[in-house]
């Protein structure tokens, strides 16, 4: 590790395709803003990618999951069912439409929200005659789909509606069972997905709504643009939002769609050579099911106590890699720090010793490798791991 380099970014945007090419359209035909050719392009390409009929595109990825949240009906004095190991804007878009939210536990084997916890409490409550859910979300942390089978009984028996948040899982999908061959956020009433630099591909900022249902599709879609009625008139049917995408944004977002399939590639062979480099260390790999596939958005593994995941982060960080700790959990923040909790120790446990490391398109076999010699160099110094340079199979 040389302080010379430049830093390791942890996900930064990696713009390899039509995007100057798309730009330049925009603007030498004056169409920068919410109306032009791009938004509807960008939506018809994104819904036949992910599989779904329709997809509204919106200012940003918790936009996305607001309106989705309104349109399947969370409002005030209900609740809404979220995991307690995520960013925390797959809870707070629940919050925003006056509902409260009830934490759920995370998992290990997916590290996503324990569908066995939701399962349990909700059948409880029906028998009890209390209040239901009035959403579930499915959040697909880190790119690795979430157990959804159960969650789809639920909405079955009860008429829970299912919210997917696949924030950071753009190209996951299930691979057995019947699910096979679908892609997350194609599979509750209303998918949602962001676009954010951070992410898999980004338009600077965006989001998307996914679903198979035309009503819904329209309702998050009037709901987006003021819920203005049409014609000349400034006529509204109820209070809307703000939230539509730019043609700008749009037309980064085809230009960057139409290089998902590369980008996705090269996410699966670094995760596969970070999977090579850190088999024979005391560290635990990202969660691999084999009823599902990962889209690798953030490769992130735990190591053994959150006093070696502080050192990895911050001798990481110092060597100008850009290693970063998992959330907290929610339970755990300020904002829900009142908000009722089903289980929660996983997820300590998860946040406690989790560490994500570089994992851009954009990163080079370089300083992949120079991110793998210093993982095992801290882990070395705190665990007793041989040292020195990492060598390539093949
Ligand atoms: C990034 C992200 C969001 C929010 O998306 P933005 O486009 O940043 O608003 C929501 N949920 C999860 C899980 C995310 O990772």
């Amino acid at each position: 590790m040389t302080g010379r380099d430049r830093p390791i970014p942890l996900a930064t945007p990696h713009l390899c395709g039509n995007e100057l090419a798309y730009l330049t359209e925009c603007i030498e035909s004056n169409y920068v803003s919410s109306i032009g050719p791009f938004v509807e392009r960008f939506e018809r390409a994104f819904a036949k990618f992910v599989g779904t009929k329709h997809a509204v595109a919106c200012a940003s990825g918790t936009a996305a999951l607001h309106l989705a949240m309104i349109a399947v009906g969370v409002g005030p004095n209900s609740y809404g069912v979220a995991p307690t190991l995520t960013f925390i804007a797959s809870a707070n878009a629940i919050r925003y439409t006056g509902a409260e939210v009830m934490l759920v536990d995370a998992e290990r084997r997916t590290w996503n929200m324990d569908p066995g916890l939701v399962e349990a409490d909700v059948k409880r409550r029906a028998r009890a005659g209390h209040p239901l859910p009035s959403v579930i979300e499915a959040v697909h942390i880190l790119g690795h789909p979430a157990q959804v089978e159960v969650l789809l009984t639920l909405r079955d028996k009860y008429g829970i509606p299912i919210v997917e948040d696949a924030a950071e899982a753009l190209g996951a999908r299930y691979a057995t069972g019947p699910l096979a061959g679908r892609q997350v956020g194609a599979i509750g009433d209303l998918g949602c997905f962001s676009f954010n630099g951070n992410k898999t591909m980004t338009t600077g900022g965006g989001g998307m709504v996914v679903t198979n249902d035309w009503h819904l599709a329209e309702r998050v879609r009037h709901l987006s643009t003021q819920a203005r009625l049409p014609g000349v008139a400034y006529d509204h049917d109820a209070v809307g939002f703000n939230y539509r995408l730019t043609n700008i944004a749009a037309a980064l977002g085809l230009a960057q769609l139409e290089q998902l399939p590369r980008l996705l590639a090269r996410k699966s062979s670094l995760a596969a050579r970070y999977d090579a480099a850190f088999g024979d260390l005391p560290v635990e790999l990202p969660p691999r099911s084999s009823d599902a596939v990962s889209s690798h958005w953030l490769y992130s593994l735990l190591v053994d106590t959150a006093h070696t995941r502080d050192e990895m982060v911050r001798r990481l960080n110092v060597a100008g890699i850009e290693a970063r700790p998992l959330w907290p959990p929610l339970h755990t923040q300020q904002p829900y720090r009142h908000a009722p909790i089903m289980g929660g120790l996983t997820a300590m446990e998860l946040a406690a010793r989790g560490v994500s490391l570089p994992s851009g398109a954009g990163l080079t076999n370089s300083e992949q490798a120079r991110t793998i010699d210093g993982v095992r160099e801290v882990l070395c110094e705190t665990r007793y791991v041989p040292s020195g340079p990492f060598v390539y199979p093949g």
